[in-house]
């Protein structure tokens, strides 16, 4: 798409820390990270959230799971990191392009959510 922020990384229209890369998938780092670990991984077909994704794009959504623990390793979170998939606007999603965010350590990234 040719306004999204995530499909022009994916051209390289516009500049990212790629961490890994595929013909499937890219990972780049946050721009404004979270934790000393914060890599954002996504399908290089414009998906644009899980809201709207089909049954066809099963095999990348399980690909981009499947390589979570290889990029979390390599970017230093070698003992567990935690992923996020915020959705639509009550899973408060900015970038209206898939996106796992993995966020790791080497310390524990903290509570989960605050409890009702
Ligand atoms: P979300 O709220 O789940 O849609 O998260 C969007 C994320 O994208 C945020 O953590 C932003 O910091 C990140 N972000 C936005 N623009 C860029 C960019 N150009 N490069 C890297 N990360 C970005
Ligand atoms: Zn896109």
């Amino acid at each position: 798409m040719s306004d999204c922020i995530f499909c022009k990384i994916v051209d390289g229209k516009i500049p990212a820390q790629k961490v890994y890369e595929d013909e499937d998938i890219l990972a780049f780092n946050d721009i404004n990270p979270a934790r000393p670990v914060h890599v954002l991984l996504i399908p290089k077909k414009h998906i644009t959230s899980l809201a709207t994704a089909t049954a066809g794009d099963t095999p990348v959504l399980g690909k981009m799971l499947a390589k979570a623990n290889e990029i979390a390793s390599a970017q230093g979170s070698a003992d567990g990191f935690r992923v996020i998939i915020n959705t639509g606007r009550v899973g408060q999603q900015e970038v209206p392009h898939l996106h796992i965010h993995i966020v790791g350590g080497p310390d524990p990234v903290g509570p989960m959510l605050k409890r009702l």
